[in-house]
C-alpha cells in the first residue's frame, strides 16, 4: 500500500490526458507532473486516491534523451505550458499516442498506429492571448494565472504568444498605473479591469487590443488607445469588452469599439476572413490551414454535392468548403460569429453558402425534417463533443461522410463509436498538433456510410470489441 510522504523508485511508462507522467507503483497509478515516458525517478507521494496516487519527483536518476531545460522562465509556475520540459519530438508522439488510445479504448476503432502533423515552430504561434489583471505585488499588473490558481503571475515575455500581445499587454499595465486605474477584484466583485486581451492576424499584420472591464466605461479612454498605438504602430483596433458578471468567463457579451472598426482580418487558406474578439478563430493559423485542408480533402467535396458544416463559427471551413462543393450551409450558435460569416462569404464573392444562428440540435433536426440530404457533413464543436440529438439529427440525414474535427480525443472517441453503432465506419483518423507546448491536440476523423448488410457487420464487430475489452 503507497503512503503519503514516502519515496519510491519508479519508471515512467506514459502520460495522463493532462501530461503528467504515469508510472506503476505497488499495483497503483501514480500521476507525477514533468515525468518522461522511460525515465527512472525517486519520486515522493503526495496524495493517494481511491484509484489513484500523485506525486512529485524528487530526483530523475535516468533522464530520458528527450528531457530538456525549459526555455520559459515561468515553467513550473504558469498554468499555460504543460510540456516545457521535453523536446517536441516526444510531446508529437505522446500527443499521438493519446489520441490512439481514446479511439481504442472508448471508440472501439482497431488502429494500427496514428499519424500526427507537428508543428513547423513552436514558439510565437498564438493568435489569441487573454492575460488577467491583478495586484501581485501590491500595483496592477497582467500576465497568467499560477497553475491551479487565480494569483496573477506578471510576465515579461511568453514564448508562445506574438511579441505584439505582451508589448500591448506592457503598455496596457502602463495605462492603469500611470492613470490610476482600479484592478478587478473577483473576490469582492469590485474594481474595473479583469482582462487584457489580443488577437493578431498573421497574415494581415492586423492585431485588436481589447480591455474586458467591469463597466461601461474606462478612465482616459483616449490615451489608452495613444499609449496601445504607440507601443503597437501597426495596432488596427482598440475595443472595450463590458463584462458587469461574476464568474471565470473572459469576454463579457456587450462590446464599444474605442477606435477602428472593432474587428481585424486574416487570410486561412487564401481566403479573407473578419474576425470579431468573440468569434471563433484558431489560435495557431498555420496549423489551422494544415488541419482545414485534410479535413476538406476528407470530405471529397465536387461541384455536385452540398455540405452540412455544424459549428461554424466565422465559416472558416464552410468557406473553404464553398470552393469545392456545389453549395454549403453553416450553423453556429454565436450570434456574432455568424454576422462574420456572412461578411466573410461577401468579401470573398462566395455566393454558394448559406448560415444561419441557431443551436447545431436544432438546426441539425429542422433540416433533417425539411428534407435536406447534405452529402457531408462537417462537424467542428467545442470540447463536450455532439449531443445525442445531433448524432441522431446527423444520422437521419444520412450524408455520405461525416468529417469530425475535435479538439477533445475522449469526446471524439465517444461520438465516433455512436455514430458507428448507427451505421457509419471511421475510415481515417490523423492528429495535428495545433497547441505546441500545451497539453490541447486536434484529431480529425472520417467516417463514411455503410450499406445494409455492412451495417450489421459493424454491429458484430463492435460488439466483440466491447466484449473483449470487458
Ligand atoms: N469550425 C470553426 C469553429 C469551431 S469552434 C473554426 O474552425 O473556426 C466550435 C464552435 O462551435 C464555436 O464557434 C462555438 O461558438 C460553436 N458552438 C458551441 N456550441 C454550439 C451549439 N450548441 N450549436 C452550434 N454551435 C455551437
Amino acid at each position: 500500500m503507497l503512503k503519503k510522504n514516502e519515496i519510491y523508485e519508479t519508471e515512467f511508462t506514459g502520460y495522463t490526458s493532462e501530461g503528467l507522467g504515469v508510472a506503476r507503483i505497488d499495483g497503483m497509478a501514480v500521476f507525477v507532473p514533468k515525468a518522461i515516458a522511460g525515465e527512472r525517478c525517486r519520486v515522493r507521494i503526495l496524495k493517494v486516491g481511491k484509484t489513484v496516487a500523485y506525486g512529485k519527483i524528487e530526483q530523475v536518476l535516468t533522464p530520458s534523451a528527450h528531457r530538456v531545460k525549459p526555455a520559459c522562465p515561468y515553467a513550473g509556475l504558469c498554468g499555460g505550458c504543460a510540456f516545457q520540459h521535453m523536446d517536441y519530438e516526444e510531446e508529437c508522439t505522446l500527443k499521438a499516442q493519446r489520441v490512439e488510445d481514446a479511439l481504442t479504448r472508448i471508440g472501439g476503432l482497431q488502429l494500427d498506429g496514428l499519424s500526427i502533423t507537428g508543428a513547423k515552430t513552436t514558439g510565437n504561434y498564438r493568435t489569441k492571448a487573454q492575460f488577467p489583471v491583478g495586484m501581485p505585488e501590491g500595483k496592477a499588473d497582467a500576465g497568467f494565472f499560477r497553475q491551479r490558481s487565480h494569483q496573477v503571475i506578471p510576465i515579461e515575455r511568453c514564448g508562445i504568444q506574438s511579441e505584439d500581445a505582451d508589448k500591448i499587454r506592457a503598455a496596457a499595465v502602463e495605462w492603469m498605473r500611470k492613470y490610476r486605474v482600479p484592478v478587478y477584484d473577483e473576490v469582492a466583485h469590485s474594481g474595473l479591469v479583469r482582462h487584457i486581451y489580443v488577437r493578431c492576424g498573421f497574415a494581415t499584420g492586423q492585431v485588436l487590443a481589447c480591455i474586458v472591464a467591469n463597466g461601461e466605461t474606462l478612465p482616459k479612454e483616449q490615451e489608452l488607445v495613444s499609449m496601445l498605438r504607440a507601443a503597437v504602430p501597426n495596432l488596427t483596433t482598440v475595443v472595450l469588452s463590458i463584462h458587469t458578471k461574476k464568474g471565470n468567463a473572459v469576454l463579457g457579451d456587450r462590446f464599444r469599439t474605442l477606435w477602428g472598426e472593432g474587428y481585424i482580418e486574416d487570410i486561412l487558406c487564401g481566403l479573407r476572413f473578419r474576425l470579431s474578439p468573440r468569434s471563433f478563430y484558431q489560435v495557431n493559423r498555420d496549423q489551422a490551414e494544415r488541419l482545414y485542408e485534410k479535413a476538406i480533402a476528407l470530405a471529397e467535396l465536387d461541384e455536385t454535392k452540398t455540405a452540412l458544416d455544424l459549428y461554424c463559427g466565422t465559416g472558416t471551413i464552410t468557406l473553404c468548403m464553398a470552393k469545392q462543393a456545389g453549395s454549403v450551409i453553416g450553423v453556429e450558435i454565436i450570434e456574432a460569429a455568424i454576422h462574420d460569416a456572412k461578411e466573410n462569404a461577401e468579401r470573398n464573392g462566395i455566393k454558394n453558402a448559406r448560415f444561419f444562428c441557431a443551436d447545431a440540435g436544432e438546426a441539425a433536426l429542422r433540416l433533417a425534417e425539411e428534407g435536406t440530404k447534405p452529402d457531408v457533413i462537417m462537424v467542428d464543436p467545442p470540447r463536450k463533443g455532439i449531443s445525442m440529438d445531433v448524432i441522431d439529427a446527423m444520422v437521419t440525414m444520412a450524408p455520405q461522410r461525416i468529417v469530425y474535427v475535435s479538439c477533445d480525443p475522449a469526446t471524439l472517441a465517444r461520438d465516433v463509436k455512436l455514430l458507428e453503432e448507427r451505421g457509419y465506419k471511421a475510415i481515417h483518423a490523423e492528429a495535428v498538433d495545433l497547441f505546441p507546448r500545451c497539453a490541447h491536440v486536434e484529431s480529425v476523423v472520417c467516417l463514411s456510410r455503410e450499406k445494409a448488410d455492412d451495417y450489421i457487420r459493424i454491429s458484430v464487430h463492435t460488439k466483440d470489441l466491447q466484449t473483449k475489452s470487458n
